[in-house]
Formats: C-alpha cells, sequence, structure tokens
C-alpha cells in the first residue's frame, strides 16, 4: 500500500458519451458492421484520452488519483458483472467472454436472435438505466475481464495515475436478480461471501497495474428500496469491507455512497479499514448523531464530501457548497471536495450552447464546469486566495441575477397559484363521472385503444429536421404531418379500434415538445445525457415560472378529431413527467414548479374539450422514478406530485373521460399513488409480466377503470391472438368487466408500421373473441 494521500477535489465520474456523442457513434458503426472491434477499441482509447486531457485542463492532477477512470463501452453495472464472471447460463453456449469479450458484453447488452438481453431498469430516482444482473445459486464468480486494469495501464502510458471505479459487491448484489430457475426464495445477496474474493483479487491486479485509489461505488447503501432488511446490508458491508480491508496488496479503498443520505453506513465504514468514504451532501445529509467511537475512527479518514450537485445543471451557490465541506470537518480533519454523484447524469460542456441566451449560461454549470467548481471549493477548503473569494462571488451574483431576471418569478402565475384551494384538485364523484361517461361515450364493452404514439418514420424525422433548418416552410411541414395523422386515423379505423390517437407524429419527445411550447423552459443543441447504452436524451432547462401562451396540441387533436365519428383521446404529457425528464430550477420546491406547469396543462384540458375532445389521457410514466429512495420521504412526494396531477386534471367536466398512462409493471410499488390520482382510466404495462398485476388490482379495492397491456412494444415480435386472447382472459377473470380496457403496454413510436398493425389486428381480433365469449356466456346463463 502507498501513503498517497486522497486528492483535495475530485469528481465521482466523467460522461463518457463524448462530448460530440462520439461513444454513441462509434458502438453503433460496430454493431452495424462498419467499425471492426479493433476500429472501436481505437475509437475509445481516443475519446478517453480527451476525457483525461480535459480533466488535467479543467483543473484535475494528472497523477494525483483524481481522474476517476469511469468509462465504460455500455453501462457500469453491465461492466462490474462483466469483470466478476457473472453471465446468466442462458447465454452459455451462445458467448465467450474468455474468448470474444467485446462480443460477450454486448450480446449481454442486446440480445441475439430468441436470446432476450439482460433486462433494463432505472438505476436510483435517476433517468439512468443499468442492466439487470441475473445470479442464481450456481453463478460461478471469478475475475473474468480485466478491462478496468487495461484502463488503468493505459492512462499509466499517457503519464496518468487514475483511479479506477467500480459498483461495489454490495450494490452489485442488491441490483441482480435471481436467474430463471433459481429456487423459490433464493436471493443474489446470498452470494455476498463468494463475490468478495473476487474484488479482492481485482484490487490486487489495480494495484500492480499502478493504482493508488479505487473507488467503490455502494449508492445502494443510501437506498431502502432494495431487497434486503438494513440490518443485513450494515452486516454484509462490515464483513465485506472488513475483508477487502485486510488484503495488503491492494490500492487504498474509497467507497462512495451517492444519491442520498449514508446513515448508518458511515459508522460501519469507520469501523473497517477502508481509507475514504463518500457522502452525498446535496440529496443527503451526515448522520446527525455520530456516537464517539465513530468519531475516533473517523477522523483517521478522509471524508469525501460531495457538494457540487451532480445531477442538475445550476452554477449554484459555491459558498453554500464551501460552507457544507468546511461543516465535515467537524468529523475527519481530511475533508476532500468532489460532487455529489458521477457527472453522466448532466451534459458535457455548457460553452458548447452557443445559441443559447448568454444570460441564462451564466447561470449554468454542466460537467466541464463542475470539474472548476470542485477545484474553486477544494482551493477554499485549503485556505482560501482572492481568486477564489472572487469566484464565490461571481457565483452569488449569478444567483441573484437570476432572481431578478424577467421571467424566474412571474407575478400572473404566482398569484393563480396562490389562488388555488383543495376543490381545485377534486372532479365530481367517480360514480357521478362514470354514469356520465357512460352516456356521452357510449363505449363497447372491452373498448379498445392505444397508448398514444404511432411509429415515427424516417420520414417524419426528415421532414421534421427540414423543416428546422429551414428547408421546408411551416406550410409543407404541417401538410407532412396531417397526413401523418390522416393515415394513422384511417388505419385505426380499419382495425377497428374504439379509442383513437392522433399518433403524436409532431413531437420529437414527448416532454421536449411541450417543453417548446411553454414559457420558462429552454431546449439545448448540445446537453445530450445517457439514458442507457448508446441513447441519449436532451433534457430541457426548466428556468423561470411556466406558463402556456396559447393551446399547444389542440389544433392537431381537432383536426385528427375531424376525420372521423370515433371519440379521439387528446394526449398531454403530465407534470411530473414534464419535471422528471428536465433539468429543473433548484430555487424553490418542487411542488412549486409543478403546480405551474400543472394549471398549463389545466388549460390545455380545457381548450381540447371546447375542441371537442371528449377524452384526455395525461401521461406520467416517470411518477415512479422520483419515489425517494428513503421511505420516510415518500408521502410528502407522493402529496406534491399527486397532487400537480389532479390539479391538472381537475378542471376536466365530470363528462370528459380522464385517461393516465404509467410505464412500470410493479404496480404495487404506487398503487396507492394510483388511486389517489384519480384518474377515470389507468393504462399500465403488464404483458411482460403475464398479467401478474390482476391480482393485485383485485386485492386493491382500486375501482376505476384500468387498461393492463396485453402486447409488449419493447419488443419486435408480434403476439399471437391465442397470447393475447389468454391475456386479456386472465384479466377478465381476476378485474371487474365494465373496468377493462385493451391496449398495448406502451406507446407505439419505436415500432415499424408493420409490425405495429400486425400486432394490433391480433390484439383486436382477441379482443373480438373474448367480447364473442362473453356474450354467449350471458346469453346461456338467461
Ligand atoms: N403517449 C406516449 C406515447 O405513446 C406515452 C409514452 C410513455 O409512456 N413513455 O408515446
Ligand atoms: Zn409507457
Amino acid at each position: 500500500m502507498t501513503a498517497s494521500a486522497f486528492p483535495t477535489g475530485t469528481i465521482l465520474g466523467y460522461p463518457r458519451i463524448g462530448r460530440r456523442r462520439e461513444l454513441k457513434k462509434a458502438v453503433e458503426a460496430h454493431w452495424a458492421g462498419t467499425l471492426s472491434a479493433s476500429e472501436l477499441e481505437d475509437a475509445v482509447r481516443s475519446i478517453r484520452s480527451d476525457i483525461r486531457d480535459r480533466l488535467v485542463a479543467l483543473g484535475l492532477g494528472a497523477a494525483d488519483s483524481s481522474i476517476p477512470e469511469s468509462f465504460s463501452l455500455y453501462d457500469q453495472v453491465l461492466d462490474a458483472a462483466v469483470t466478476v464472471g457473472a453471465v446468466p447460463s442462458r447465454f452459455a453456449g451462445e458467448i465467450d467472454l474468455a474468448a470474444d469479450e467485446l462480443d460477450a458484453y454486448f450480446t449481454l447488452a442486446r440480445g441475439r436472435g430468441e436470446i432476450a438481453p439482460l433486462e433494463m431498469t432505472k438505476w436510483f430516482d435517476s433517468n439512468y438505466h443499468y442492466l439487470v444482473p441475473e445470479i442464481g445459486p450456481d453463478t460461478t464468480f471469478g475475475l473474468t475481464s480485466e478491462r478496468l486494469v487495461r484502463d488503468v495501464v493505459e492512462a499509466r502510458e499517457a503519464g496518468f495515475v487514475t483511479r479506477p471505479v467500480i459498483v461495489g459487491p454490495l450494490t452489485l448484489l442488491l441490483l441482480s436478480k435471481a436467474e430463471e430457475g433459481a429456487p423459490e426464495g433464493f436471493e443474489p445477496f446470498s452470494r455476498i461471501g463468494d463475490l468478495v474474493p473476487v474484488y479482492a483479487e481485482l484490487l490486487a491486479k489495480l494495484r500492480a497495474a499502478g493504482a493508488e485509489w479505487v473507488q467503490i461505488d455502494e449508492p445502494a447503501l443510501v437506498s431502502d428500496a432494495v431487497p434486503v432488511s438494513s440490518e443485513r446490508v450494515l452486516r454484509a458491508l462490515d464483513g465485506v469491507y472488513q475483508r477487502l480491508g485486510a488484503s495488503s496488496d491492494r490500492p487504498r479503498i474509497f467507497v462512495s455512497a451517492a444519491y442520498g443520505s449514508i446513515g448508518d453506513a458511515l459508522g460501519v465504514l469507520a469501523a473497517t479499514p477502508v481509507e475514504a468514504i463518500g457522502v452525498d451532501l446535496v440529496r443527503g445529509v451526515l448522520p446527525s448523531r455520530v456516537d464517539s467511537a465513530t468519531r475516533t475512527r473517523l477522523a483517521e479518514k478522509t471524508l469525501v464530501a460531495g457538494v457540487i450537485d451532480g445531477r442538475n445543471v445550476w452554477r449554484g451557490d459555491l459558498a453554500a457548497a464551501l460552507e457544507k465541506a468546511a461543516d465535515a470537518r467537524r468529523l475527519s480533519h481530511s475533508v476532500a471536495v468532489s460532487t455529489s454523484t458521477t457527472l453522466i447524469h448532466v451534459p458535457h460542456d455548457v460553452t458548447l450552447e452557443t445559441e443559447l441566451d448568454p444570460r441564462l449560461v451564466s447561470w449554468l454549470a454542466f460537467a466541464d464546469q463542475k470539474v472548476q467548481q470542485v477545484g474553486i471549493v477544494a482551493r477554499g477548503l485549503t485556505g482560501g486566495t482572492a481568486a477564489v473569494e472572487r469566484e464565490l462571488a461571481a457565483a452569488s451574483a449569478a444567483l441573484a441575477d437570476r432572481d431578478a431576471a424577467p421571467g424566474v418569478h412571474d407575478n400572473s402565475v404566482r398569484g393563480r397559484v396562490s389562488l388555488l384551494s383543495a376543490a381545485d384538485r377534486e372532479r365530481a364523484s367517480w360514480a357521478e363521472r362514470r354514469d356520465a361517461q357512460r352516456e356521452a361515450l357510449d363505449l363497447p364493452v372491452l373498448p379498445t385503444t392505444t397508448i398514444g404514439s404511432f411509429p415515427q418514420t424516417a420520414e417524419i424525422r426528415r421532414a421534421r429536421a427540414r423543416y428546422l433548418s429551414g428547408a421546408d416552410s411551416a406550410e409543407t411541414y404541417v401538410t407532412t404531418i396531417k397526413n401523418e395523422i390522416a393515415d394513422v386515423i384511417r388505419l385505426q379505423e380499419e382495425l377497428g379500434l374504439d379509442v383513437l390517437v392522433h399518433g403524436e407524429p409532431e413531437r420529437n419527445d414527448m416532454v421536449q415538445y411541450f417543453a417548446e411550447n411553454l414559457e420558462g423552459f429552454e431546449v439545448t443543441k448540445h446537453g445530450w445525457v445517457q439514458s442507457y447504452g448508446s441513447r441519449c436524451t436532451r433534457p430541457s432547462i426548466l428556468w423561470g415560472d411556466v406558463s402556456r401562451l396559447g393551446p399547444i396540441t389542440v389544433g392537431w387533436s381537432r383536426y385528427a378529431q375531424s376525420l372521423t365519428d370515433k371519440p379521439v383521446k387528446g394526449m398531454l404529457t403530465g407534470p411530473v413527467t414534464i419535471l422528471a425528464w428536465s433539468f429543473v430550477r433548484d430555487d424553490q420546491p418542487l411542488a412549486e414548479t409543478a403546480a405551474q406547469v400543472a394549471l398549463a396543462l389545466r388549460d390545455e384540458i380545457a381548450d381540447l374539450e371546447r375542441a371537442g375532445i371528449r377524452i384526455v389521457q395525461v401521461d406520467e410514466p416517470a411518477l415512479r422514478e422520483l419515489l425517494p429512495l428513503r421511505e420516510e420521504d415518500q408521502p410528502a412526494y407522493l402529496e406534491w406530485s399527486v397532487g400537480a396531477f389532479r390539479l391538472a386534471t381537475g378542471g376536466a367536466k365530470p363528462d370528459t373521460q380522464i385517461h393516465t398512462h404509467l410505464c412500470y409493471s410493479e404496480f404495487g410499488v404506487v398503487l396507492d399513488a394510483i388511486k389517489r390520482l384519480d384518474a377515470d382510466v389507468t393504462s399500465i404495462e403488464s404483458a411482460r409480466s403475464r398479467m401478474e398485476i390482476v391480482d393485485d388490482i383485485a386485492a386493491s379495492g382500486f375501482d376505476h377503470g384500468i387498461g393492463p397491456g396485453v402486447y409488449d412494444i419493447h419488443s419486435p415480435r408480434v403476439p399471437s391472438v391465442d397470447e393475447v386472447t389468454e391475456l386479456l382472459t386472465r384479466a377478465v377473470e381476476g378485474i371487474e368487466l365494465d373496468r377493462i380496457w385493451v391496449n398495448p403496454d406502451c406507446g407505439l413510436k419505436t415500432r415499424g408500421y408493420e409490425e405495429t398493425a400486425a400486432s394490433l389486428r391480433n390484439v383486436l381480433e382477441a379482443a373480438r373473441l373474448v367480447r364473442a365469449r362473453i356474450a354467449e356466456r350471458a346469453e346461456a346463463a338467461v
């Protein structure tokens, strides 16, 4: 072990997608067969080299372990799983990690032929998706991939001493699921003892490669949403880090616990030999009470204070960040400054945004600016200079400037919010609405519909690009979109759907579309953030008070409705989802911002009603995502998020049918929220879980309309009539008939037209069969 001290300032991780999305382009070219494996490795080497050079230019040290070795070709959880050889047996025979690591890696991520890829799910309460490892009682762990070691060597050869980063053993197992075929009740976490030696071996290799520090990420420590009790987690935490710490043959260990409060894990880690502990002091706080034994132990360790927000894009209050870091000194003399999380959640560099208002830019900090901020606060902590004082003052001035800027506080918006009362979140009683809607809509039993979007064809995207670049006129663009809407209406009539949609062809993205049409938002040009693998999103920036200049969706919906006698569903994105998928101002509670967005949507619904739209869907696929990781924080969240949805929909007339759509199958987790949303109809994913949620719904006492998805749109597979009939039959057996809707799992925008039409045809055929069967039975009973 070396005696090198922890760097005074660092970041927990840096975006890997590339400033101009170089990684995305390279891996996609590799998948398409136009870039060989060795060309891909060359491209990656150059991206990694650019990152190191840039981080040094931004103030990190080349040789003091402050540069995190946090690159990933696809996902950091997959990296950890592959490192320890956790390959599910269903891939055996198909891939060979030892022989062709790259091929094996991407096959796990993307599947091959009939073999489905690893499942994907959200990383803590972020919009990043990781791949879920599958662990069984017989999974053999062993150091299988040495990519991380090679990365350290590569950096060293270029003259750097970097700090390798890996997802820790506890988090890896807590985020895994039991492999198919594992005995009932098997817990991946039970394998922790078998996994630790592999990490020990990895640490030895990293040390031999020249690493002086290693960063082991254990964000699972801050979450209550893990499948194991916190007592067991803490016991294992002690065991794992006693064991890893005991090895003489290792770099110094930095355990980081991002995304929330570290809680009791701090005391446990303090009693192990690890040399540094990372705490998130943006979303989280230090424990209020620390016993004297822990105090004594902590004094010998470095506390890495995550005081620069790794998840938002605001320049923030640097003086306050410095104060927080200084406050951490009450626990240890050695306090280092870092970001609260890895920076993969924010775009690369705000200076690329040359088209944004410079005033707005002066309020922002993307990844590169945050690296510089870490340096400023770190210098402030070690004694401060006139230069540091100037930077702190400049950040405060930017905050004051934002506070006074036009649009940040809009009195008419604020006045309206301040006048709201509980009645604005209440509609007529469910019974009254149900009867009014039955009469107004006259729908058949098991009404059929879709979730909103139809395939976004290359042609639509091209037309939009031509319009945005000025090559095509607005008229040309509008004609293309109208033609598409007309085609989609015709297709739905032909198929025989009962409630139609316009297909959302005018939307690039379900949140950005609204952001572009509301006051208070700005969209970036290069602000890409990795969503999963090579997929990126470009979240909008919600910087000011939100209001609607005029109708947003009404024209398209009215046009669609003019083409058919069937009801066309208006389609809006809900307030919680708009916030979740944007970078939201941090100068007021989310609840307040959500209420402003909700009011804009409320007005939109009123305009849709006036335009003759009788059904409006308000999508909230992100309701679950923002659910706080600590149980104690959940009630307050549900209060404001449900409140915002109800404010958006609360003005709808009793005979206007409000639908909502949620994208995940763990119905139980937010069941209470779904009930409280009080939507007339809720559609939810369930095809992949074979309608398991039917029992939950039946047991829940939820008595409004429900559309459990009967067709998994995440796969290009066309479900057979039999398959859908079986799913529908399960639903009909478990839930009252007059509440059930028939719909796919989610929107169809990522699918092709052919498979979509074929799938919907089968869904409708299945609905007809089940209806006929019900009618027969009813007749027989008479
Ligand atoms: N209405 C949206 C669509 O169909 C819903 C998308 C979603 O749930 N993520 O595309
Ligand atoms: Zn969905």
